[in-house]
């Protein structure tokens, strides 16, 4: 089997980081910034940053429909951060998100004093915890029938269904890599 290649939504965001991550995990990845780009890549990442731009820049460059085919045919997809709020269906503002996954997010909801943090959150299936940085996160406020793979302060952070992995937290700007390898090794191996 030849290894599945894995795209990075590349408009905005923190993509570089997700890339050297599978870079030094010796994956197979590539910038996505077109559809032409998203027709050779077996998955994808889309980073953390700013949804609201990010959507935009996605309609600008005619992404959308192509992006919502693909993840209804069961192209794996990993969304960090803002790439979570993308993927969810119900976002607490309204925006306009691909609305490919039964999640319900709201923005920004740690507050001024928690805007940005860092914890130590147990995953299911891993040892050692995982360190976790929250910057301007969303709180996952109703994760439907997904399957909550770690919590912190009693809220969901780490959430999958089917082919679709989402964290609120930031495991590439950790040094971080075994979320990515977990994403690679049990979603991206079951093909399309
Ligand atoms: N606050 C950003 C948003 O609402 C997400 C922040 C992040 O990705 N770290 O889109």
């Amino acid at each position: 089997m030849v290894a599945p290649k894995t795209g990075v939504l590349a408009l905005q965001g923190d993509f570089a980081e997700h890339l050297s991550v599978l870079e030094s995990l010796g994956y197979r990845s590539q910038m996505v910034r077109s559809c032409l780009d998203l027709d050779v890549v077996d998955a994808l990442i889309i980073p953390g940053g700013e949804s609201t731009t990010m959507l935009k820049l996605i309609d600008r460059y005619e992404m959308r429909d192509a992006l919502v085919k693909r993840v209804q045919s069961g192209m794996p997809v990993f969304g960090t951060c803002a790439g979570a709020i993308v993927l969810a269906d119900r976002v607490s503002d309204g925006e306009r998100t691909l609305g490919v996954w039964e999640l319900q997010v709201e923005r920004n909801a740690y507050g001024r004093q928690a805007e940005s943090f860092e914890a130590d959150i147990p995953v299911d299936g891993l040892d050692e915890p995982v360190r976790g940085i929250f910057i301007r996160a969303p709180i996952i406020t109703d994760a439907g029938r997904s399957t909550v793979m770690a919590t912190w302060a009693g809220q969901a952070v780490l959430v999958r269904k089917e082919n679709l992995l989402a964290a609120t937290f930031h495991p590439e700007l950790a040094g971080e890599h075994r979320i990515h390898r977990w994403f690679v090794e049990n979603l991206c191996s079951r093909g399309e």
